[in-house]
């Protein structure tokens, strides 16, 4: 049985293999044009330039090599053990550094200053304002190694990732952006170093708590405070401040309550008339007690409903006053896991944290708080158990 084609059938039959001959004919010239062009107005050889310069190099070969950019080839050598990249102009063939491709250094110096202080302490880029830098160039971020700075008993390999998306602003070639990415943060605890975690007690003091966030802040250190529930009130913006900052607040009872020598009504009243006015500021919950003068019983481990947290190291600030006696005392006796008690009260106590935050840092250790602590350790802090330090 034999099939007729009705009209409308040929009509779109025909249209079809017009459109078909029109796209064909459409690329067949795209492509010739785009040879003539070439032909007529690139006359460098992209590619033999590349060649040369790989050869000139001699026995080195590329540490990273990327052609997927829009105006430049990027090659990265590490000569005499610094990364040197070289970028060389599709168009041109010129061979140029990163610098050469900032057109606005004073703009993107600033930027680097701003995302060094994300990721060091405030000494650390002190010290890295004059250091020589060398640049690994990548399709997506730029990794700025330092060197000749002067930082004493310090050898750590310094050096900061910006992806492109922060600098793009000041790049003379065509990054390629990525929609996501993360800056790097001074924050971002490591597992693998040494942790320790000083706890302020007795306080919040209107006088030094500000001073204290402040100086952790510089110093991308955390600390744990463990606030008395009537001196919470006198300072709600103590607590705020220092809840908001990253940093962490526990219990040490409402009036400095022995919960040793009390009836478990008095100590229970106590720590709920803490938690309602740290609840009221925060609208969060304690989640740790510091029994004060470290006195407590099997009785309170209990029937109090928190874990307990002690130190191993007594820095008795409140005792001698004495900012070198603080410092030398953490300086000789700190280690992995450590918890230091200090006091939130004395000047004294103030200026030794000013003093040992970049003495610790420059020692291989990072200070948080107690919970940050136990969860760099792997540590859950367990209701019904006393902690001396979080090895
Ligand atoms: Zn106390």
């Amino acid at each position: 049985m034999q099939y007729k084609l009705k009209n409308w059938q040929i009509v779109l039959l025909t249209l079809l293999v017009f459109i078909i001959i029109s796209i064909f004919t459409f690329f067949l010239l795209k492509n010739n044009v785009k040879k003539l062009n070439l032909n007529n107005s690139s006359k460098i050889d992209i590619s033999k330039i590349v060649t040369n310069f790989k050869e000139n190099k001699k026995e080195l070969n590329p540490l990273y090599e990327s052609n997927n950019l829009k105006d430049i080839i990027i090659l990265v050598y590490n000569e005499d053990s610094t990364y040197n990249s070289y970028l060389i102009n599709k168009k041109t063939g010129e061979t140029n550094t990163f610098l050469d491709y900032i057109n606005n250094k004073d703009e993107f110096n600033n930027k680097l200053t701003e995302l060094l202080n994300l990721k060091y302490p405030y000494f650390i880029v002190d010290a890295l304002t004059n250091a020589t830098q060398s640049y690994f160039v990548k399709d997506t971020e730029v990794t700025i190694y330092f060197s000749n700075y002067s930082i004493e008993n310090y050898s750590e390999a310094l050096s900061l990732t910006i992806n492109y998306q922060e600098i793009k602003d000041y790049l003379k070639f065509t990054p390629n952006l990525t929609e996501t990415y993360t800056n790097e943060d001074g924050f971002n605890y490591d597992q693998s170093k040494k942790t320790v975690a000083i706890t302020f007690d007795d306080g919040p003091s209107r006088k030094y708590n500000p001073l204290i966030l402040e100086t952790l802040e510089k110093n991308k250190a955390h600390a744990s405070f463990f606030m008395v529930g009537n001196m919470m009130a006198s300072c709600e913006s103590c607590v705020l401040n220092t809840y908001n900052s990253g940093n962490e607040i526990g219990s040490h009872t409402y009036n400095h309550l022995n919960i040793k020598t009390n009836s478990k009504t008095k100590v229970e009243e106590s720590l709920t008339k803490t938690n309602d006015i740290y609840h009221k500021i925060t609208g969060d919950d304690i989640k740790l007690l510091r029994p004060p003068y470290g006195s407590y019983n099997k009785n309170n481990l209990t029937n109090i409903n928190l874990p307990f947290i002690l130190w191993n190291l007594d820095t008795e600030d409140w005792r001698y006053r004495d900012v070198s006696h603080i410092t030398e005392y953490i300086k000789n006796n700190v280690s992995d896991g450590s918890i230091i008690l200090m006091h939130e009260l004395y000047e004294t106590s103030y200026e030794a944290l000013e003093e040992i935050l970049p003495w610790l840092y420059l020692n291989g250790y990072q200070v948080v708080s107690v919970s940050e602590l136990a969860s760099l350790k792997n540590r859950t802090l367990e209701v019904g158990s006393a902690y001396r330090s979080l090895k």
